[in-house]
């Protein structure tokens, strides 16, 4: 078969890939986009839209169990795994049925199958060679697990948990990042004693240290174990449940042990190394344009070293198909991605931590200020409470935005603009947030932190 030549060549259709194969025939380049699996990648069908349909069911049982206290009577009767898992799927679906048809009106080239790097400007699928001006890899990410744990039977990822049929009576989580907070947070309101083990000091230890504490007293409340500062030393399995084991002597029964630590990037026998790709431990190296070390060819999503996050596959799916038509983007810092973990409570954040800021600027030169949500209308009707919290650089803009709360993942965005936008407390204190809104709350650390506080004391 004759090669086919194309502007640009993309393997993977997820976040990233897809991204750029949209933008990229937007901007009238031809693009052929390669996929072994289904279009939209682990985001779609076994990632972010999954998951957040299971934590929506999980905030649905909540509500019942509390509603009488706000006089409504209902009574949870129990969870219907294969029904929550078919409104799951009904989500994904009709999400799959659309980005089908953006990609088919895109008049993009979609490829079915398992794709190589043959050459630096081709990629190999079943013995068709597709050649492109330029290459984007994409090929995502796998569950990690760590060395010498298995992940069979009653040791699963977050791919097999998405898949059970029930709900287990009882769940040890390893790992307590994102993964392993948004599983134990789905469960227990589910039903299921769920224990967390995390070997940093603190859950979802990447965040501010006031955010990982608000998290973690959250947590108690609602009664989910959880062994900070443990390290993992083994697991027994029977047919009917595991036994895990801590090097400091605690010993576990569950029925299952979910392994949620972190994402390793899905490079092997692809023939990135083959073609000269630089890598590390697996991840293709790039520069802040996302340009790897092979000329014409670029990295995107999960594969980059950073943040594992589909809004950031996105951008730099974007990012890329712009930086081929010339249109020469603005790059984006890591720092202003934002973040948001859908555990209840949420937690939403971007840019810089209180303990980074004062390592940047000084610790003489930062501001903060907590804003506590009881101060906060709509998050007293949801019944939750949580903080917004604002970095500053003394005098100078907003590097920070940190909040825990029933639903706040929600306003993160707000928090980008100010971060990326290098907004000042002042700026942001001068807009209008409409009332009642938990949003407000966002305004109102604004104008604590310009020193004109309204709902809290200075
Ligand atoms: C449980 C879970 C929950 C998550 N929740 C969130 C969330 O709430 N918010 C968020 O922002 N992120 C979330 N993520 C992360 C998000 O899913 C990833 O960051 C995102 O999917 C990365 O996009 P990507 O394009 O790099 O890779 P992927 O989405 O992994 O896509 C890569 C694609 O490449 C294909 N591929 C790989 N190799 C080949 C090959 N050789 N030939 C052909 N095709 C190939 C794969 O089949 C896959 O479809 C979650 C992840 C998990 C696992």
């Amino acid at each position: 078969m004759a090669d086919q030549q194309y502007d640009i060549v993309i393997l993977g259709a997820g976040s990233g890939g897809y991204a750029a194969a949209l933008r990229g025939a937007q901007l009238g380049l031809s693009v052929a986009l390669v996929e072994a699996d289904k279009l939209g990648g682990t985001c779609l069908h076994r990632g972010c839209i999954p998951t957040k349909a299971l934590l929506h069911a999980a905030e649905v049982a909540d509500e019942i169990r509390h509603s009488a206290g706000i006089g409504v009577k209902a009574t949870l009767e129990g969870i219907d795994m294969p029904g929550v898992n078919s409104y799951r799927d009904g989500v994904i679906g009709k999400l799959y049925k659309g980005l089908q048809g953006l990609v088919s009106a895109a008049s993009i080239e979609y490829v079915t199958g398992w794709g190589r790097l043959v050459a630096p400007n081709t990629v190999e699928v079943d013995g068709r060679r597709l050649v492109g001006r330029n290459v984007i890899l994409a090929s995502g990410s796998y569950s990690k697990s760590i060395p010498g744990l298995d992940i069979t039977g009653r040791v699963i990822a977050s791919e097999q948990a998405l898949q059970l049929d029930h709900v287990p009576s009882s769940v040890v989580v390893l790992g307590g990042g994102v993964i392993g907070v948004e599983f134990a947070s789905v469960w227990k309101s589910f039903g299921a004693d769920v224990t967390i083990i995390e070997g940093l000091p603190n859950l979802v230890p990447n965040e501010d240290p006031v955010v990982s504490k608000a998290v973690e007293r959250a947590f108690r409340k609602r009664k989910i174990a959880f062994h900070t500062g443990a390290r993992f030393s083994g697991v027994t399995q029977t047919d009917s449940g595991v036994t895990v084991s801590t090097e400091d002597g605690k010993s576990i029964d569950a029925e299952y042990l979910l392994v949620a630590v972190g994402r390793g990037p899905a490079t092997a026998n692809l023939g990135y190394e083959e073609q000269g790709v630089a890598m590390d431990r697996g991840f293709v190296l790039t520069n802040e344009r996302l340009a790897t070390n092979v000329p014409g060819i670029y990295a995107v999503g999960d594969i980059v070293p950073g943040l594992q996050l589909a809004h950031r596959g996105f951008q730099q799916g974007i990012f890329v198909a712009e930086e081929i038509a010339g249109l020469n983007p603005v790059v984006v810092p890591e720092s202003g991605i934002p973040r948001v973990t859908y555990c209840e409570p949420e937690v939403a954040s971007v840019g810089l931590t209180q303990p980074q800021a004062e390592e940047k600027y000084g610790k003489d030169s930062v501001e903060t200020v907590d804003f506590n949500l009881a101060g906060n209308g709509k998050s007293q009707i949801l019944g939750t409470t949580g903080f917004i919290k604002l970095v500053r650089e003394k005098d100078g803009p907003i590097v920070g935005f940190h909040a825990v709360g029933t639903r706040v993942g929600e306003l993160v965005n707000e928090g980008q603009l100010a971060v990326n936008w290098e907004a000042y407390p002042e700026d942001l204190a001068s807009l209008i947030h409409a009332h009642p809104t938990q949003n407000e709350a966002v305004g109102e650390a604004a104008l604590a932190l310009a020193g004109k506080p309204l709902h809290s004391h200075n």
